[in-house]
């Protein structure tokens, strides 16, 4: 999950289906926000990017980023925060 700061400040959850929808490599998106890959990986969209922003491309989860210690397999994606505009 991201890093939060005053965390008790941030205690709203969303039923937006949403943040229950998986998408697989380069995926297009039009919610901006965190998507978390189900190896721990996170990935920002923003709210200034085009739409459809497009998830990472990489087919395996050691390719996310050189410092990254991912495990290998294909690379799923859920959006974990979001504006609350963005979801409403
Ligand atoms: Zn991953």
């Amino acid at each position: 999950m991201p890093y939060y700061q005053n965390i008790n400040s941030f205690k709203q959850c969303s039923t937006h289906d949403a943040f229950n929808l998986p998408h697989g490599p380069k995926a297009e998106v039009r919610i901006a926000g965190i998507y978390r890959c189900d190896c721990g990986f996170e990935f920002a969209v923003n709210a200034s990017d085009a739409k459809p922003a497009s998830l990472p491309a990489e087919r395996n989860c050691r390719n996310h980023a050189n410092e990254w210690k991912g495990r290998d397999g294909v690379p799923v994606w859920l959006l974990v925060a979001a504006a609350i505009h963005q979801v409403s």
